[in-house]
């Protein structure tokens, strides 16, 4: 290994997630960080998102037709 021209390693410094609070220990080049956001509370590891995503537009639709009031009130729109 060339002298001089690699950055200082810990192999056991410490990650620190700001959301969920969990404590890693990573080897890294600098001794302590934080990140925002870690596989103990990313939406796609913990599965909430795909949750989420249910009850969109054509959701509300097939329920709205299901109960039989969709579209247009033709009873309102045909009296004069
Ligand atoms: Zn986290």
């Amino acid at each position: 290994m060339k002298q001089g021209i690699h950055p200082e390693a810990f192999p056991k410094a410490k990650m620190t997630c700001t959301t969920c609070g969990a404590v890693y220990q990573i080897p890294s080049t600098v001794k302590e960080q934080s990140v925002e956001v870690c596989r103990g509370c990313h939406p796609i590891y913990t599965g909430k998102a795909q949750k989420d995503i249910k009850g969109g537009r054509v959701e509300r639709f097939r329920k709205r037709m299901a109960a039989g009031h969709g579209g247009l009130d033709r009873s309102v729109a045909g009296k004069k």
